[in-house]
C-alpha cells in the first residue's frame, strides 16, 4: 500500500449536480490517497475534514484556475481530476498552468461542444451523421424545409439527453426547435463556452446503440466495458435506461465499436484518463455519437468490477496518480442497471415495492435518488434520474430480465396537481 505522501494530493473536481462524489471519495480512501475535493456547492463537501474541500466558482475557467493556482501554493497538487463532464475544461486549463499533466484543452473542448466533435469526426472520415448549426436566435423555418429527415436536434453543450429531440417532418423540427430555445434559456448552464446558444441538426443514425468504457494511457486505449443498451433508442426523446455488459454482439462487431472509438479519440487529441463513448451500430457501419472524457454517469459505473474487487474509480484514480493498475480485466459475470425513467411530471409522492423489487434474483441494490416531495421533470427537460436498479447474473439475458422484473415491482405515485 503506497502511503499518503508518496501519492501526493489529488484534486477532485466535483459540480454540486454530481452523483460521483460518494464513489471518488471511497476509492480514494481505499487507496489511501490524498485527495482535496473542489466544488461549487457546499453538500458535496460536508464530509471531508478541513483543508480538504475548497469551494470554487465554476461559472468561468478563468476565475476556477486562479482559485486552484491559489489552493496549489498551500497544498501543492500532483494532479487534478475532474469528476464530470462541466469540469473537464476547467481540470485541463488548470493542470495546464501549473504544469501537470493533462490533455490538450482543444481535445476536452471538442468533447463538451458537440459541434466541434461532428465537424472532427467528418473531417477524419469516420462514419457520421452529417451537421449543421443553428443558434437559439435563428429562425428555423428554412432549416425545418431544408432538413434530411429523420433529424436530431440538440444543444450543443448540455448533457444526460437533455434537449435532444428527434423530428420526422418540418413540423416536429420547429416545435422541437422552439422547445430546445426554451431549455436554452432556462438551464443553469456553468459551461461559458461559444456552445451554449447553439443548436445541432444531425441526421438521425438508426440502429443499437452502445456505450464504451475506457481508460486512456499515453494516447493507448483500454477498453474496460462495453455496454448493450437493449431498450430501443429512437426517439422523439432519448432516455436512457439499460445498459448491460458484457455485450452480446459478435466479437467482430465489439472490436469494430473499441478500433472506432480509438479512431475518434486519437482524431480529438485526447491522450489519457477515463473515456466514455456512446456509438451506435447498424449495417452500415459503426458511429460514434460522442465521447466524454470522464467516466459513465449517474451511478451507473457500481455495475463494474476488476482485478479483485477494484472500482472503475479506483482505476482512474491510480492512473491520475501515476500508481500501477493491477489489472483491468472485469469480473466474469454478466452486470447491468437501469436507470429508472421518469414516468410524468409531477411530485414524488411516494415509492412503493422496493424491497419485493430487491428480492428479484439478481438484484444487488435498488436506490431511489429523487426524494420524496420533490419535483419530477422528464425529458427533454429534465435531467436527473428517478434512481437506480443494479442486477448481476450469469448472462447479460438473465441480468436484463432481472432489472425489468425488478422495475415492474416498483410502483411511483406522482401528484400532476399544483402544489
Ligand atoms: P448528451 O450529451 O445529452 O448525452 P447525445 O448527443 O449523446 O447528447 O445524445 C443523447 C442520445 O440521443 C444518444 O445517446 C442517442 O441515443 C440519441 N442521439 C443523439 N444524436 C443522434 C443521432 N444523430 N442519431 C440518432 N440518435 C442520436
Ligand atoms: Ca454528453
Ligand atoms: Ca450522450
Amino acid at each position: 500500500m503506497p502511503t499518503k505522501h508518496d501519492n501526493g494530493r489529488l484534486l477532485l473536481l466535483i459540480p454540486k449536480t454530481s452523483y460521483r462524489a460518494q464513489d471518488f471519495l471511497a476509492a480514494a480512501e481505499q487507496l489511501g490517497a490524498d485527495v482535496a475535493v473542489g466544488s461549487n456547492h457546499r453538500s458535496t463537501l460536508e464530509n471531508l475534514s478541513q483543508g480538504k474541500t475548497v469551494k470554487f466558482n465554476f461559472k468561468t475557467t478563468e476565475c476556477g484556475v486562479e482559485e486552484i493556482i491559489a489552493y496549489d501554493k498551500k497544498y501543492p497538487l500532483k494532479a487534478i481530476l475532474s469528476v464530470d463532464e462541466e469540469t473537464t475544461i476547467l481540470a485541463t486549463e488548470a493542470s495546464k498552468a501549473l504544469g501537470l499533466p493533462h490533455n490538450s484543452p482543444d481535445a476536452i473542448r471538442a468533447t463538451v461542444d458537440k459541434y466541434i466533435f461532428r465537424k472532427a469526426i467528418i473531417k477524419a472520415g469516420l462514419p457520421s451523421p452529417e451537421v449543421t448549426r443553428l443558434t437559439i436566435y435563428d429562425d428555423p423555418i428554412t432549416p425545418a424545409r431544408k432538413a434530411d429527415y429523420p433529424v436530431v436536434l440538440k444543444p450543443a453543450a448540455l448533457s444526460a439527453s437533455r434537449g435532444v429531440i428527434r423530428a420526422d417532418y418540418e413540423g416536429e423540427f420547429i416545435a422541437a426547435f422552439e422547445r430546445i430555445v426554451k431549455i436554452l434559456h432556462q438551464a443553469d448552464l456553468s459551461f461559458t463556452g461559444e456552445g451554449k446558444d447553439q443548436i445541432l441538426v444531425e441526421t438521425f443514425v438508426p440502429g443499437m446503440e452502445v456505450a464504451l468504457e475506457g481508460l486512456l494511457q499515453d494516447g493507448e486505449l483500454t477498453r474496460l466495458a462495453l455496454f448493450d443498451k437493449p431498450d430501443p433508442l429512437n426517439g422523439p426523446f432519448f432516455e436512457e435506461t439499460l445498459y448491460i455488459t458484457p455485450s452480446r454482439l459478435p466479437e467482430k462487431t465489439q472490436d469494430l465499436i473499441t478500433e472506432t472509438t480509438a479512431k475518434a479519440l486519437s482524431v480529438l487529441g485526447l491522450t489519457d484518463g477515463p473515456v466514455h463513448a456512446e456509438l451506435r451500430v447498424n449495417s452500415l457501419g459503426v458511429y460514434v455519437i460522442e465521447v466524454g472524457a470522464r467516466t459513465i454517469g449517474g451511478l451507473c459505473a457500481r455495475t463494474l468490477q476488476f482485478g479483485t474487487g477494484m472500482s472503475l474509480e479506483e482505476i482512474v484514480l491510480r492512473h491520475a496518480l501515476g500508481l500501477a493498475l493491477p489489472s483491468t480485466e472485469r469480473e466474469i459475470t454478466a452486470s447491468g442497471v437501469m436507470m429508472i425513467p421518469i414516468p410524468e411530471a409531477g411530485v414524488l409522492k411516494s415509492v412503493s415495492g422496493e424491497e419485493d423489487a430487491r428480492t428479484v434474483p439478481g438484484i444487488e441494490d435498488v436506490t431511489i435518488s429523487i426524494p420524496i416531495g420533490q419535483t419530477l421533470i422528464p425529458l427533454p427537460e429534465g435531467n436527473k434520474y428517478l434512481g437506480f436498479i443494479f442486477a448481476k447474473a450469469e448472462t447479460p439475458e438473465s441480468v436484463e430480465a432481472a432489472l425489468r422484473e425488478a422495475h415492474r415491482r416498483l410502483a411511483f405515485k406522482i401528484s400532476t396537481e399544483l402544489s
